[in-house]
């Protein structure tokens, strides 16, 4: 369905070391999919344990001896601006690269996700001025401070649902906070990356700064997690693989992790809610992105006295779901980002069918190319079903039913994830409760996807750990040192 694949020059497919785009080692290359027609967009370079190793000796080597720990904030903060207003001018180049290489959709891409991506460069551009430490009260006459210093080279492993805001929301505090870094794509989406790799050059980040290492998990990604000589790691993607690189870093250097994971957030909507708007948020929050987003509201709690009028209206939003080329700026839904999921995704739907839910409308592939699943509504699941426990990560609605905000609570929690959460209700005493008893990263009270780069996004239990956005996700890059001398008449002196 896609227009404009075929068409389209793809200037970067190399990795980028050391400020050069270079090819891999071994001279291999693998494929890149435009998953709208399932046809070979570019073939792009594939880097190893080898490449890792020296992308991560460029990077040392910038840490170690090179300008950019060592500038002051205020020239972090100019070179920042200036990549996030390189971002801004090439935000069509940027757009294009997710939908063709991701699956996304122009649109949103094009005016929103790419301005949240040059945005979040902005807002810790400001903050790269403002790193300071405590001045300490001693017990004894010891004169003490705190430095906040870089923790020097980061590996950022990243996933394939949303490139170009995963690049800011790593790279941007990691910038700011003086790091050095190594950065692999997820492998069905490398082209976003490689072009904000162009874009540092031409801002100014000093060459070393910042590396790309294309290539799969299992090689180049595990080669990032395990490395003796990188000194974080930052990593968004299955709960599965999170506990494969925290066991990496642990039997490495110990280096510290921050995991970004999977989620199956409850989105509760109450008798007396707004019941349009409930509905809306409901099929944005999990058709947006078809599906494909960490933070999809993927358990919908319904209490029992507005749920057959709140499924009527959502079950006439998701018929009405618009389909098209992925250039459309009127297209709302787009095809699944790689084949592995469009098929999970697809068996996760005959669970559903399988376990007892009733298939309201969708369901099926869409096509004969491209990996497009239609907009698909399951109601009557039960906390049991697969649908209900797994994170689907795909165009897949459940509605539940409940009767009282006790047994919602109870309900809603009784998962392995807590990444975020939305409540629905007019009454201020139960969305207090329901926000202080839901154990998520995050409690959406009246709206939904509230994410914002103020505003620290990470999980509770499975979910991961660490927060990224927000002035904690800074805490990921930097590290406490305590310098102290004594002073008057100390003992030491
Ligand atoms: P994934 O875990 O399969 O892959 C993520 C990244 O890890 C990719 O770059 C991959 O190449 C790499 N990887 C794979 N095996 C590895 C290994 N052994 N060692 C090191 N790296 C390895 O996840 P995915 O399928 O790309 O993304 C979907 C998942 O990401 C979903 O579970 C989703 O919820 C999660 N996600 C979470 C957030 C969040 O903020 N919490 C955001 C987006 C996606």
């Amino acid at each position: 369905m896609s227009s404009k694949a075929a068409t389209h020059e793809i200037k970067f497919t190399k990795l980028f070391i050391n400020g050069e785009f270079v090819d891999s080692i071994s001279g291999n290359t693998f494929e890149t999919i435009d998953p709208a027609t399932e046809e070979v967009l570019a073939t792009v370079a594939e880097g190893r344990a080898e490449d890792v190793d020296l992308a991560v000796k460029a990077a040392r080597e910038a840490f170690d001896n090179g300008p950019w720990p060592r500038l002051s904030g205020e020239a972090r903060r100019k070179i920042m601006l200036k990549f996030a207003d390189l971002i801004d001018e090439n935000a069509d180049e940027l757009a294009t690269l997710e939908v063709i290489d991701g699956g996304k959709l122009f649109g949103p891409v094009r005016y929103f996700e790419v301005g949240i991506s040059s945005e979040t460069f902005r807002y810790f551009a400001g903050a790269a001025d403002k790193i300071r430490g405590a001045t300490l009260k001693m017990s004894s006459n010891i004169q003490a401070y705190t430095l906040r210093e870089p923790i020097g080279v980061v590996g950022h492993i990243i996933p394939w649902n949303g490139p170009a805001y995963m690049f800011a929301t790593k790279v941007a505090p990691a910038l700011a906070a003086g790091c050095t870094m190594v950065i692999k794509p997820a492998e069905t989406t490398p082209l976003t990356v490689l072009f904000f790799a162009h874009l540092s050059k031409l801002a100014g980040v000093p060459d070393g700064v910042i590396n790309v290492v294309n290539g799969f998990g299992k090689t180049a990604g595990a080669a990032i997690s395990s490395h003796m000589d990188i000194d974080a790691v930052t990593f968004t993607g299955s709960t599965e693989v999170g506990r494969t690189v925290m066991h990496a870093a642990a039997a490495s250097n110990l280096k510290p992790v921050s995991l970004e994971l999977g989620g199956k957030s409850p989105f509760i909507v109450f008798d007396d809610a707004d019941v349009d708007k409930a509905a809306e948020l409901a099929l944005m929050g999990n058709l947006m992105n078809k599906g494909e987003m960490c933070v999809a509201g993927s358990r919908i709690f319904v209490q029992e006295g507005i749920y057959d009028v709140f499924v009527k209206k959502l079950e006439a939003m998701v018929k009405a779901w618009p389909m098209g080329d992925p250039f459309d700026l009127a297209t709302r839904h787009g095809p699944q980002n790689n084949k592995q999921q469009y098929e999970k995704i697809l068996s996760c739907i005959e669970h559903g069918k399988k376990e007892g839910a009733t298939l309201v409308t969708g369901g099926k592939p869409i096509g004969k190319k491209g990996y497009y699943i239609e907009p698909t509504l399951f109601t009557d699941v039960t906390d049991d079903m697969t649908i209900a426990k797994e994170e689907i990560f795909g165009p897949v609605i459940s509605v539940l039913k409940f009767k009282t905000i006790e047994e919602v609570i109870k309900r809603a929690n009784a998962t392995k994830y807590g990444l975020t959460s939305g409540v629905m209700t007019k009454n201020i005493d139960t969305a207090n409760t329901v926000s202080r008893s839901i154990r998520a990263g995050a409690v959406w009270v009246n709206c939904y996807i509230a994410l914002d780069r103020d505003a620290p996004h990470g999980g509770y239990k499975m979910s991961g750990f660490g927060r990224e956005q927000g002035l904690e996700a800074l805490e990921h890059y930097l590290q406490v040192k305590t310098v102290a001398t004594p002073i008057y008449d100390s003992p030491w002196l």
